[in-house]
C-alpha cells in the first residue's frame, strides 16, 4: 500500500491518519478488480460523507468484501493475528469499524492483549484494556458465558474494582447489598453476629450478584468498545512464545477449524483447570480438601424462619452456608459432603442434607433450581507471568468458597492486570511491571486469602459451636476488650495493593 500525499488529506478534508487508511482502502485496494470499486474512485469526502457511506448497505457491502480481498494487517503473516480476525470476522457489524477507522481515536497502540477464557475475570480485564483502546480479544470455549451456581457475594474491595471499570451502577441495578452475616448452630440458634450494612463513610456495600450475571453485565460493556472483541466456541489448544520474542501465538479449535491468533500479551483467565497454565508448564501447588462440596439453588422462605441475608452453619458434617441471592426469594444453599461420592449419590442424599439444614415444618416444601457438586482446593501457580503470558483469577490460584474470596481475589486480579497491561502497553512502563503483578498478587494469595480461606472453612466443621464466639481468633480480632462488637469488621482492603 502506497503513502498517501498531503495534498490527498487536504483534498479529502480528512483530519486523522486513520481515517486516510481506510479511506485508502476503500478508494485503491479494491478499484482494481470490480465496477462496482470504480463507483468508489472518488473516495469519501468528510467525515460525515464517511459515516453516511459506511451506513448504506451498498458501502457495507463493499468494505466486507474489500476487507476480505484484502485485509488490513500490518502485523501479516502466514497465520491470523488479531487484526485479521477483527477485520475479517463475518458476524461483526462492519460500519462501526469504519466508523472507528475514520473518526474514533485511534487505537493507541500496535500491541495487542489476547484474553483466553470469558469468566468474570477474563472479562473483566478485558474491558479494562478494552476502554483504554488497547485491541483485546476474548476467547471463549463454550458458546455462552457458563451458569453454573458458583459466585455470588463479593467483598467491598472487589466492588471497588467494579466501580473502577465503570459497571458497578449496571451491577447495582441487578444485585443487592448483603446485610447480617450470621454463624449458627445447626438448629438455627445464632453463635456470631455481623453488620455488613453500609455505613455513611463507605462507598461499597458488600455486593450480591449471581456470577453470571455479573459476567453478563461485563460482557455488554466489554461488546460496546470498538477496541475488544469476544469470540465463543474458540478453544485455546496451544501457545507458542519465543524467548525474547515481541508476540505470542495462540493455537485455537474454532467451529471453523484451527486457527492461530497472535498477539503482544496472552491472558491466562481460563479457571481452575487452565489450559494455559498447563501450556506454559507452571506448576500448581496446594492441596485439594478430602471432602467435597455441593451447591444449590432453591426457593425457600428462610427469612420468614429469622435467617440474615448470608448464614454460615457450625456442624461437623452438616456445615454450610445459606445465603440469599435475589430479591425475588432464591437461596444459595451450599453444604459439605463427603469426598468420594458420585453426583448420583451426591443428588439422592441431598433430601437428608435439607432436612438436617432447613428450618420450619416438615415434609420440607422447596422449589430446587440447581444442584452441582464441586471438589474444592487450595493452589496457587507457582508464577503469574511466563514471558508474555500472564495469569488471572481461578487460572492462578483457587480456594475454597466458604467466606467468597475466590472471584473477590480473581476481580482484584483483573483490575491490577487491567492497570499493570495498561502502563505496560500505553505508557511504556518497563517490562519488569508484568514480574511485579505477579509476584504482588501472588504474595497477597499466599499471604492473606489462602490462610483465612482456610480458616474460613475449618470454623464451619473442625471447631466446637459451643464454644467457638470465645475461642475463635476471628471473633475475638472483631471484639472489643469489654467484648462487644467492633463497629468495623468489613472491608479486607488489604488484597488490594497498588501495582502502577
Ligand atoms: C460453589 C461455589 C461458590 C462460590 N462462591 C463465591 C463467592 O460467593 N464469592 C467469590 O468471590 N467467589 C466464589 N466462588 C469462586 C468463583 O466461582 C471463582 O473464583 C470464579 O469462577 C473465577 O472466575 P474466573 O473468571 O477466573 O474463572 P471461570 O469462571 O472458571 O471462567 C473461566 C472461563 O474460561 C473458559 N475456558 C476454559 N478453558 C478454556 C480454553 N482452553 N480456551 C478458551 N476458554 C477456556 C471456561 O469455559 C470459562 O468460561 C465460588 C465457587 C464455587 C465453586
Amino acid at each position: 500500500m502506497h503513502m498517501r500525499t498531503e495534498r490527498d488529506r487536504k483534498r479529502n478534508n480528512i483530519s486523522d491518519p486513520g481515517q486516510l487508511y481506510l479511506a485508502h482502502v476503500v478508494e485503491s485496494e479494491y478499484r482494481p478488480s470490480t465496477t462496482r470499486g470504480a463507483r468508489l474512485r472518488r473516495g469519501p469526502r468528510s467525515d460525515t460523507d464517511l459515516q453516511r457511506r459506511a451506513q448504506s448497505p451498498f458501502y457495507d457491502s463493499i468494505i466486507r468484501e474489500t476487507l476480505c480481498v484484502r485485509p488490513i494487517n500490518k502485523f501479516r503473516n502466514n497465520h491470523h493475528s488479531i487484526e485479521d480476525d477483527w477485520l475479517l470476522s463475518s458476524n461483526r457489524p462492519l460500519h462501526p469499524v469504519y466508523y472507528y477507522a475514520s473518526t474514533a481515536p485511534r487505537m493507541s497502540s500496535t500491541q495487542s492483549v489476547i484474553v483466553v477464557g470469558a469468566g468474570p475475570v477474563g472479562l473483566l480485564v478485558g474491558l479494562r484494556l478494552a476502554k483504554a483502546n488497547i485491541r483485546t480479544i476474548i476467547l471463549e470455549a463454550l458458546p455462552v458465558v457458563e451458569n453454573s451456581p458458583r459466585a455470588a457475594v463479593y467483598h467491598p474491595v472487589a466492588v471497588q474494582e467494579l466501580d473502577r471499570a465503570g459497571i458497578l451502577q449496571d451491577c447495582r441495578k441487578i444485585g443487592m447489598a448483603s446485610g447480617q452475616l450470621t454463624w449458627r448452630h445447626i438448629s438455627g440458634e445464632p453463635i456470631f453476629e455481623m453488620g455488613r450494612e453500609v455505613s455513611t463513610d463507605e462507598l461499597y456495600e458488600n455486593l450480591i450478584l449471581g456470577q453470571h450475571e455479573l459476567a453478563g453485565v461485563i460482557l455488554d460493556h466489554f461488546k460496546r468498545c470498538e477496541a475488544g472483541e469476544v469470540l465463543f466456541q474458540h478453544r485455546v489448544v496451544g501457545i507458542e512464545q519465543e524467548e525474547d520474542g515481541d508476540v505470542v501465538t495462540a493455537t485455537v479449535e474454532t467451529p471453523e477449524g484451527v486457527k492461530k491468533f497472535t498477539a503482544s500479551y496472552l491472558i491466562g483467565a481460563d479457571g481452575g483447570r487452565s489450559a494455559v497454565r498447563q501450556f506454559c508448564n507452571v506448576t500448581f501447588d496446594g492441596f485439594t480438601w478430602p471432602q467435597q462440596i455441593v451447591a444449590t439453588n432453591v426457593v425457600y422462605p428462610f427469612d420468614k424462619y429469622g435467617y440474615s441475608t448470608g448464614n454460615n452453619i457450625c456442624h461437623k458434617d452438616h456445615y454450610a452456608v445459606i445465603a440469599k441471592i435475589s430479591k425475588s426469594g432464591l437461596w444459595r444453599v451450599s453444604y459439605g459432603e463427603v469426598g468420594g461420592l458420585s453426583t448420583e449419590e451426591l443428588r439422592e442424599r441431598l433430601p437428608m442434607k435439607y432436612d438436617a439444614l432447613m428450618p420450619g415444618p416438615r415434609p420440607l416444601e422447596y422449589d430446587l433450581k440447581m444442584f452441582s457438586p464441586y471438589k474444592i482446593h487450595q493452589r496457587c501457580a507457582n508464577t503469574f507471568r511466563i514471558g508474555r503470558v500472564l495469569l488471572a483469577g481461578d487460572a492462578a490460584h483457587l480456594c475454597n468458597p466458604f467466606g467468597g474470596l475466590g472471584l473477590t481475589g480473581g476481580l482484584l486480579d483483573a483490575g491490577a492486570l487491567g492497570d499493570t497491561l495498561i502502563a505496560r502497553i500505553n505508557n511504556n512502563y518497563p517490562d519488569s511491571i508484568l514480574d511485579k503483578y505477579s509476584q504482588v498478587r501472588r504474595d497477597i494469595f499466599l499471604k492473606l486469602v489462602d490462610p483465612t480461606s482456610q480458616a474460613n472453612l475449618r470454623r464451619l466443621f473442625d471447631s466446637d459451636p459451643d464454644t467457638l464466639r470465645e475461642t475463635d481468633p476471628f471473633f475475638k480480632s472483631l471484639l472489643d476488650a469489654d467484648g462487644k462488637q467492633k463497629e468495623k469488621s468489613r472491608g479486607l482492603g488489604m488484597l488490594r495493593v497498588e501495582i502502577v
